[in-house]
């Protein structure tokens, strides 16, 4: 929680109970969820919290680096936590089965950025590398 609050503060966002309230959903359940999601957790603590509050938090949290947004089938996304304690350029991996998200700071595009370029004529200025997998407790935890 540390950490987190550290990057509210960085950012001048107030460490409110409702702020402190998401990030430890997620530190609790340890695997992503949908703003409805959060937003019935939240319902318990905070009474009269709406939707709305909570999908404006989120996206907050995604732009300052607390989150990550998870593209999901449809129109559906995701949050994670982000777990990474640096602020290293880094991509995450998410399990297929229990949902969990793994930060890694590995990354291959600016070996290829230079290719693209060339080849489309574009300035390539953002990039998402995302994975999908199983984590080592949902292929039968060969420890
Ligand atoms: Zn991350
Ligand atoms: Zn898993
Ligand atoms: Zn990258």
């Amino acid at each position: 929680m540390i950490q987190y609050k550290k990057i509210l503060k960085e950012n001048r966002l107030k460490i409110t109970p409702k702020r402190k309230g998401i990030i430890n959903y997620f530190l609790k359940n340890n695997k992503y969820a949908t703003p409805f999601e959060v937003w019935q957790y939240m319902k318990n603590n905070f009474k009269k919290i709406g939707l709305p509050t909570i999908y404006r938090n989120l996206a907050n949290f995604e732009r300052i680096g607390i989150l990550t947004k998870i593209e999901g089938t449809g129109n559906r996304f995701y949050y994670g936590l982000c777990k990474l304690k640096n602020k290293k350029h880094h991509h995450h991996v998410v399990c297929i089965l229990c949902h969990k998200v793994i930060d890694f700071d590995i990354c291959i595009f600016d070996k290829i950025k230079e290719d693209i370029e060339n080849k489309t004529n574009f300035t390539i200025t953002e990039h998402q590398f995302f994975l999908k997998g199983m984590c080592k407790n949902c292929k039968g935890g060969k420890v």
